[in-house]
Order: structure tokens, then sequence, then C-alpha cells
């Protein structure tokens, strides 16, 4: 080639590549090969670590301990969104910031909204978003879906469907994954199962500080007698009145506990505990796993942890 050529080729070069870049070229696969994948938040995530192995790199949004209803995502997590090709969210209102994130990122990753197809059940939501605020038919369902190991075997499903179209050459390790992951889920609901059902039904009461664990409660043979705040931690206050009503409503109930989460805040379930003269119990991991320590670091660990942690509290006969 001549100089002259050269110049030319190099010329073409930058604008293929300039073209490309103005309209958003398509992320590459990492260098290591493995897919680069968003997921919303730290229990998800570990879902789909299980399905996804190696053959993915999993960045998570709202980590451990951090609630997703009041996430404020930094410019690092959309530069994520940029570089990912799945994204996975939970939806129904659980991510309020996704969207918004999404588009600001100029993303091109497909969205998996790992929800869609589950039973649902009705979301005590709240007025949060204030009058006027967004009251859409999204917002009116539980998001908490994950509190049912069954809803996490569907949820496997989803993902793995997700990650074989992404990445068909190694659709026979996620489907092997998926396998083996739903086997220790399906083991994970029998043990809930056995132990919630060796606790006497009138002492299967729950009280917590946001509304999280109604699919819990469904699945396990639970009654969720009141919760301070409704099914989001975002903006949401109780009125006196609601707060003096949670009150007898814990008395009414005669429970021995009520259950403080990981990533909301304690001062009105504590409250609430002394007006009431009930124990507060740490903690429950609710909407995001523990932290290095807690022994809720997967969300096997974080469901063994929680179901142990209410069958001990409830249990208890000198309480
Ligand atoms: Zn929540």
């Amino acid at each position: 080639m001549s100089h002259r050529g050269r110049h030319l080729a190099a010329a073409l070069t930058a604008i293929v590549f300039g073209l490309l870049a103005a309209c958003g070229a398509p992320a590459q696969p990492e260098a290591n090969g493995r897919e680069p994948v968003v997921v919303t938040f730290s229990v998800l995530g570990d879902l789909v670590r299980n399905v996804g192995g190696d053959y993915v790199t999993v960045t998570v949004l709202a980590g451990g301990g951090v609630d997703s209803h009041t996430f404020s995502p930094s410019a690092a997590d959309g530069a994520a969104l940029a570089g990912a090709h799945l994204v996975f969210e939970n939806g129904l209102g659980f991510e309020p910031w996704l969207d918004d994130l999404y588009r600001a990122s100029g993303s091109h990753a497909a969205l998996t909204v790992v929800t869609e197809g589950l039973p649902l059940i009705t979301a005590n939501w709240p007025t949060a978003r204030g009058a006027g605020g967004d009251q859409s038919g999204l917002q009116s369902y539980d998001p908490h879906v994950w509190h049912s190991a069954a809803n996490a075997i569907t949820m496997t499903q989803k993902i793995r469907d997700a990650l074989v179209l992404a990445d068909p050459a190694n659709a026979a390790a996620y489907a092997a994954n998926a396998e083996a992951y739903s086997a220790r889920l399906q083991a994970l609901d029998d043990w809930i199962m056995a132990q919630a059902s060796a606790l006497p039904a009138e002492r299967r009461k729950l009280v917590t500080t946001h509304d999280t664990l109604a699919y819990f409660a469904q699945r396990y043979g639970f009654e969720v007698v009141g919760t301070v705040l409704p099914a989001t931690t975002e903006g949401a206050s109780p009125s006196a009145q609601d707060f003096a009503a949670l009150v007898e409503a814990v008395r009414a109930a005669g429970v021995p506990a009520v259950f403080a989460e990981n990533a909301s805040g304690d001062r009105l379930l504590n409250q609430i505990a002394a007006e009431a003269g009930v124990e507060v119990v740490a903690t429950l991991c609710t909407d995001a796993l523990g932290l290095p320590g807690s022994g809720a670091e997967t969300y096997i660990d974080m469901m063994r942890s929680n179901l142990t942690t209410i069958t001990t509290a409830l249990g208890d006969e000198s309480r």
C-alpha cells in the first residue's frame, strides 16, 4: 500500500469508528470472553451468578445491605450499564431509579424483568410518592417475590433463558448451572416449609419495618400482622393514627417479638415495640443480602438465616 493509500485507510477507519461511536457502538464481550451482565440488586445478583457461573461478569448496582427502594446510582453504575450486554431487574417498582439511569447511560443491553409471569400479590403500596405522583398499575404489586424460594426457582429459569439467548455458545453450561441451582433452591424451599410448620400456627405472626414478607407469609403459612411502612421505604412515614393502630394490632396479636431489617432504619420499629411492650429482634435480611460476616451473603444463606431468626424468636416459649 502506498503512503497515500495508508493515509486513506486510516482516515476511513477513523470515520467508521466515529460513526460507530456516534450511533452507540454495541458493547463488546470482555477481554476474558465473559458476558458483561448488570444486576440491579444483591439478592438477584446472587441468582444470576449461580446460573452464569464462569461465563459472566456480574456487576451488582445496589449491593449488600443497600436499600434498592432509595438507592442513588453513581456515574460508575451508568458506565457499567453502558458496557453491559444484559441487565436483570426485579421490576414492579423495586428499582425506581433504573429507567432514568438506563436512558442516561446510552446502554443497549437487553433488559430482563425476572418477575414477569410470577403469581403476584397486590401491594400495600403507599401514597409515598405523594398526591399526583406515580400511582400507575405497575406500582400496585408487591415486588418482594424472592422471599418465596419457589419464586426463586422460576426466576432462575428466566435468568437461564436470557443468558442462553444472549450467549448460545454456552447454552449447555447455563442449563446445567440452572438445574443444579434449582435443586438447591428446591431443598431450601422444603427445609423452610418443614421448619415453619414445626412452629405452632398461632405463633406464625410477623411484624417488620416495611411490608416485605408477604410472599414469604403466603408460601410458608405465616400472617403479616402489620408493618410500620408499606411495600416501599421510599419517603414513607406512618401517620399518628396508623402508628397507634399498629401498636394495638401488635398487642392484640400477642406476638412476642417484631423484626428489624438490614436495609431499613429501625427507629420507628423500636418505638412501636416499646409502646406495645415487645422485643425487637435483629436482623432479617429482606431487600438486600447481608454484608460479609453476616452469614447471609448468599440468597440461600439469607433465607436460612431469616427462617432461623424467625422460628427462634417466635418459638421461644418463655417470650
Ligand atoms: Zn422492600
